[in-house]
């Protein structure tokens, strides 16, 4: 394509990118399609030749718009909004058409400077402390963009955990850093968005993950106390992790209360307003800000809530010498001239290759200014508000928790199945897209604002949708009235059948309906209607209970005082996000008594089971394979035994932490180059079976 033809086609696509905007209503929310669906449509070959345009814009909208969830639609009711706007779509294109890479100062001078000067306008529109910005004099603060909330948790708390321990290095140098880090824990509130937890996993660290209050908010005291009771076992808290607006209901950490505790314990304090925090433009809605001032960094994501195309992540440090530690290296080939005199943002997180994504915000704001931002906000608050009065008109309806911003969490007065039901056939029915969450154990509807120019329409239309959904729900509970009076009279027999034999009655009524609505509405059943999105908030079903055999004995005989610990069984219900290596530490001394090993990771209960029973049969048992002539008398990994290794990898236990590792060929990765016919090594009789995958 040369520019002649780029600029007709560029005005064509803008063409078409308005025509889908403004016609986006007379599309299905989501899509009507199973997976795999486009295998069928698209050839599994790449063309050989380049192909018309036309052809493939034809394409465009025969094959790939069929399959597109439409995020930007004013039915399109779930998560949090993906911010779009015309200004952010052209800033993002003239990213792409200068399509420079500022890793550094010098790889491109406007890309990193103008990524600065955006970043303290924004630190300044949300009302963030001086320190937090780069131009504040003597400030060693600063901003960053990065692709996601995500990638913001897991940067600062590589650099928490780089920082925390050069500190114990200091005062133990003589003890190794792994050493070190087996004694360190981090903390975040159960309501904590699923990356958090992600990033203890990646980062090695133990979370202890704690109970919020009744209103969704981790308090201080409950903090303060966890920490205490660590602190005394001989564990180090270095790195609490608060939320502003939560993903399940938009609640608040109580970052007054839990500030001061970090500051006293010397834990680094992140704040992820990941949506909330947009909101902070607006000064009447800051409250929950109060304490902020104790953080150490601070992200939100103007991808959500003001107007951005993703990605987009800002993260405010204000000691970036403490980020930066935890990431930097220096090879020549990436050094120049002004180094000292500049910032090279590929020390702030994790990829070396940057977009131009400060232009898309300039534009943004720089168009809208702060005062329409300030109205787009607003203007969702009071959207959501409307939408929170429809609810509490209804008397078969409740609201459940309290609604700040554009996020209503509301149910049926009912069971949860009841409440699953409706959301599953309104979602079939693609007239709206919801997605629920589990609050205090009960499943809830999460009602979202995220169209740019959602209007008072869009929200009865959404209403009027719900209710008459509801309506059929009602004949359902009647039912279930029913059953539940069976299961009354049947509780002196056998309590949890009879409630059983009540859902299957519901269940009953249900398929009823559903012959009748796929009769009555021609109802196309989509995979949404199974769908409920991965991460942990969408999904009611997860397990939220202490770990069922209390908690795991830790030895650290390699702790100078050969100190033995128990992991602490705390006063206040959590748990801990054990890293692999901690929890199959002992895992043979352990399976002496009790010969399975119940494991819990986040949305997966499950057990560990060796196929021998104690240490001494497993040894006896990997020593005779040890001389048997099929196996390789080899130490070192022989190509196949590596490719097992690797399809092992996930149940590969060892007593200690791998020392020796290997290069697989299969994955270009580095694994442990452990002997095969060892026991607990894949492929050797002991090797640990799981009856699920990682
Ligand atoms: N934190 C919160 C509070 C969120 O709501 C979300 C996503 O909705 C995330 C983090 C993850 O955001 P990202 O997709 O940018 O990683």
């Amino acid at each position: 394509m040369n520019s002649e033809e780029f600029r007709k086609r560029g005005k064509e696509m803008v063409d078409y990118i308005a025509n889908y905007m403004d016609t986006i209503e007379n599309r299905r929310v989501t899509p009507a399609i199973e997976p795999g669906y486009l295998k069928d449509l698209v050839p599994l070959e790449a063309p050989q030749k380049g192909e018309g345009w036309d052809d493939i814009m034809k394409d465009v909208e025969d094959k790939i718009m069929p399959g597109v969830t439409h995020w930007q639609h004013p039915r399109f009711h779930a998560y949090f909004p993906s911010g779009n706007s015309y200004p952010s779509i052209l800033g993002d294109m003239l990213s792409d058409g200068i399509g420079c890479i500022g890793f550094s100062w010098a790889a491109s001078p406007a890309c990193t400077e103008l990524e600065t000067i955006v970043l303290d306008w924004i630190g300044k529109m949300v009302g963030l402390p001086e320190d937090f910005l780069s131009f504040t004099e003597n400030s060693k603060g600063g901003g960053v963009i990065q692709g996601s909330a995500s990638e913001c948790v897991l940067v600062s708390l590589l650099a928490a955990r780089a920082h925390k321990i050069r500190q114990l290095k200091k005062q133990h140098p003589f003890v190794e850093e792994g050493v070190l880090l087996s004694k360190m824990m981090a903390y975040c509130s159960k309501e904590a968005h699923s990356c958090v937890e992600k990033a203890a996993m990646m980062a090695f660290v133990k979370m202890r993950i704690l109970e919020p209050d009744e209103n969704q908010s981790l308090r201080g005291s409950t903090l303060q106390q966890v920490m205490e009771e660590d602190r005394a076992m001989g564990l180090i808290p270095f790195y609490v992790e608060a939320t502003l607006g939560t993903t399940s209901c938009c609640s608040f950490d109580n970052l007054a209360e839990i500030g001061p505790v970090c500051e006293e314990y010397g834990a680094w304090l992140h704040v992820d307003g990941a949506y909330a925090g947009n909101s902070f433009i607006c000064p009447e809605l800051r409250g929950p800000m109060k304490g902020i001032e104790h953080a150490s960094s601070f992200n939100f994501n103007p991808n959500k809530f003001m107007l951005t195309n993703f990605d987009c992540s800002l993260m405010w440090v204000k000691d970036r010498f403490r980020l930066t530690q935890a990431l930097v290296v220096d090879p020549l080939y990436l050094q120049h001239s002004y180094s000292e005199k500049s910032i090279d943002y590929r020390h702030w997180g994790i990829p070396l290759s940057r977009r131009f994504r400060a232009l898309k915000l300039w534009f943004v704001i720089r168009s809208f200014g702060v005062e329409g931002l300030q109205k787009y906000i607003r203007e969702h608050c009071r959207l959501a508000k409307r939408f929170e009065a429809h609810v509490r008109k209804e008397p078969s309806f409740e609201v459940a928790s309290p609604v700040g911003l554009g996020l209503v969490c509301f149910r049926l007065k009912g069971t949860n199945l009841i409440n699953q039901k409706l959301l599953s056939s309104i979602n079939a029915s693609g007239k709206l897209h919801m997605v629920p969450a589990s609050l205090n154990d009960r499943y809830v509807i999460r009602f979202c604002v995220c169209a740019q120019n959602a209007t008072d329409a869009d929200i009865d239309y959404a209403w009027e949708v719900i209710t008459q959904f509801a309506a059929d729900m009602k004949v359902i509970m009647a039912e279930e009235l029913e059953n539940k009076e069976k299961v009354e009279e049947t509780k002196e027999n056998k309590e949890e059948e009879a409630q059983k034999e009540a859902e299957e009655g519901t269940e009953e009524v249900f398929q009823m309906l559903d012959r009748k609505n796929k009769k009555s509405l021609r109802y196309k059943r989509s995979f949404f209607v199974r769908m409920v999105s991965d991460p942990k908030i969408y999904n009611p079903k997860i397990v939220r209970s202490l770990p069922p055999n209390g908690p795991r004995r830790h030895t650290t005989d390699s702790e100078p005082d050969s100190q033995t610990f128990n992991t602490p069984a705390p006063t206040i219900s959590s748990w801990i996000s054990w890293p692999l290596a901690f929890l199959l530490q002992g895992v043979f001394d352990d399976l002496v008594d009790e010969p399975a090993l119940p494991v819990r990771f986040r949305n997966w209960n499950t057990t560990l089971r060796l196929k021998g029973t104690s240490p001494s049969r497993i040894s006896e048992r990997s020593e005779k394979e040890r001389r048997s002539p099929q196996r390789s008398p080899s130490t070192s990994p022989q190509p196949d035994q590596q490719s097992s290794c690797c399809n092992d990898v996930d149940s590969h236990a060892h007593r200690t932490p791998p020392t020796v590792r290997h290069r697989c060929r299969a994955h270009n990765a580095l694994h442990c180059a452990c002997d095969s016919s060892k026991p607990g090594a894949p492929g050797s009789a002991s090797s640990p079976k799981m009856n699920g995958r990682i």
